[in-house]
């Protein structure tokens, strides 16, 4: 009979696994609480990146091999400290092994995203197998799980869609039943396709592994350990007075993570809001200090909670006079970016003109190498087209923002000497956002943040 269904998933980002003494630090946490029976590593501080330069292909042999020492000396560090036990020093050897073959392979063949997102994916088979010897030899029974067998994914190559129902039956038959005997750690940001080729989520990725195996296994709680005590009011490496948050909302949290707080991949709320799982952030270094809850309902809901800021908006306008009294025409250019993966984010329209910013969330892309020659050429058919690059996308964070009388002349009159190019409000009684120029961005949310939610 299972004796203990109340499940934490416990995620660690980068910089928590970043080396051996900040893994001792989760395994305290993960030790700390029986309720921990999932743990999602991401790999650590700086491999990801690294991976991501050598998936690029486009360095010479010095730099190539350089990026290959830097990783090594990542995992042989904490491999060291582990007392390098054979087999898992010959796995890590594997792994390294593979990820100098899959970076020959890419400095010799043109753009192969198979072989990227199997690349991309070692950080976090590295990260994820010293991680379960950490707790081992902790005396805390852990295993190392291969994420691919359940995180089944389509085959979009650095930016995989997971599919909820496969994902749901593979955990609840493959992961559940090890549970009762240990602890299962495994990789977040890597899945793998219906032919078995490993795919990657997209960068920041693994908080969507976690909320997606959270809920499958109908956990309780995700936990998000990071390198910040929670989430604050604006990002405090921009805003230094920025006020850490102990509960927010669903809704408040989802808004946060999509427009630019990173603290949270923008898609690990949806997964929580269907499970009714409570999602915690924390600071893995002082997870004393407390964090943030987010739950379904909170005491308190004020007017204006936090600001959230998105660099590097891609604003795309197009213009028909088609369009004046005709139907159909948003329609087809949402198809045209729907085919080419774009995801719109603001929107406004005139008589015969339609503004939008496209979202480069997750993606490796910024700016208006968003806007491939074949996109461009495509919407040319139907319209003139202009792009304005170098935007920077703030959103106003709040409650009953469109339907409280002077939100706007609070917002606005900060905002006196900038110049703004679009703004949104309306859709959601949660936000108010607005674009301004990438040089004018923090400037402008330090003034609203002193503004809006003084100390
Ligand atoms: P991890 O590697 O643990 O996933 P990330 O770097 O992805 O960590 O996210 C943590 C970072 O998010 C913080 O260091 C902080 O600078 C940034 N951040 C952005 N907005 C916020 C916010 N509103 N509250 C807290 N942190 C934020
Ligand atoms: N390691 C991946 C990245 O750096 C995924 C993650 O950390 O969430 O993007
Ligand atoms: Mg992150």
């Amino acid at each position: 009979m299972t004796q203990h269904t109340s499940y934490t998933v416990a995620k660690f980002g980068g910089t928590s696994v970043a080396d051996h003494l900040a893994m001792q630090r989760c395994a305290d946490i993960v030790i700390n609480d029986p309720a921990v029976k999932v743990v999602v590593v991401s790999a650590s501080s700086g491999v990801t990146n690294l991976l991501v330069a050598l998936a690029a292909g486009r360095l010479t042999e010095p730099q190539r091999l350089d990026c290959l020492a830097q990783i090594a000396t990542i995992q042989y560090q904490i491999l060291d400290a582990l007392a390098r036990p054979a087999p898992l020093a010959a796995l890590i050897d594997q792994y390294l092994a593979q990820i100098d073959k899959l970076s020959k392979q890419r400095q010799q063949a043109c753009e192969d995203g198979a072989v990227s997102d199997a690349l991309l994916s070692l950080g976090e088979a590295c990260s994820s197998a010293l991680f379960a010897e950490v707790l081992r030899q902790r005396h805390h029974p852990a295993i190392c799980f291969d994420a691919r067998q359940v995180m089944r994914t389509d085959s979009h190559f650095g930016q995989a869609e997971p599919d909820l129902v496969l994902v749901s039956d593979r955990v609840q038959q493959l992961l559940q039943p090890l549970l009762a005997q240990q602890v299962v750690v495994t990789q977040g940001f890597v899945g793998a396709d219906s032919d078995g080729h490993t795919t990657t989520l997209g960068r920041g990725g693994s908080d969507y592994s976690a909320a997606l195996l959270a809920e499958a296994l109908q956990a309780e709680v995700l936990a998000i350990w990071t390198d910040v005590d929670g989430i604050y009011s604006c990002d405090p490496r921009l805003v230094h007075d920025a006020k850490p948050i102990p509960e927010l909302s669903f809704d408040e949290a989802a808004e946060m993570a999509t427009f630019g707080a990173k603290v949270l991949h923008p898609a690990t709320i949806l997964p929580a809001v269907r499970s009714g799982c409570a999602v915690f952030v924390g600071k893995s270094r002082a997870p004393e200090q407390g964090g943030t809850w987010i739950r379904q309902q909170v005491q308190s809901t004020p007017g204006f909670r936090a600001l959230s800021l998105r660099r590097q908006q891609t604003l795309l306008t197009v213009h028909s006079l088609n369009m004046l009294h005709a139907r159909g025409f948003l329609a087809q250019l949402f198809a045209i970016l729907a085919k080419h993966r774009l995801s719109v984010d603001l929107i406004t329209t005139s008589e015969v003109s339609v503004a939008l910013t496209l979202d480069n969330t997750g993606s490796s892309n910024s700016g208006s190498s968003l806007i491939s020659a074949e996109l461009r050429a495509e919407l040319e058919t139907m319209c003139r087209v202009e792009v304005t690059e170098q935007l920077a996308l703030v959103a106003v964070i709040g409650n009953q923002l469109a339907t409280t009388a002077g939100v706007a002349k609070q917002v606005f009159e900060v905002l006196e000497p900038f110049n703004m190019r679009m703004i949104c409000q309306g859709a959601s009684p949660h936000n108010l956002c607005f674009l301004v120029d990438g040089d004018d961005a923090d400037a402008v949310v330090q003034s609203l943040h002193q503004r809006l939610l003084p100390t």
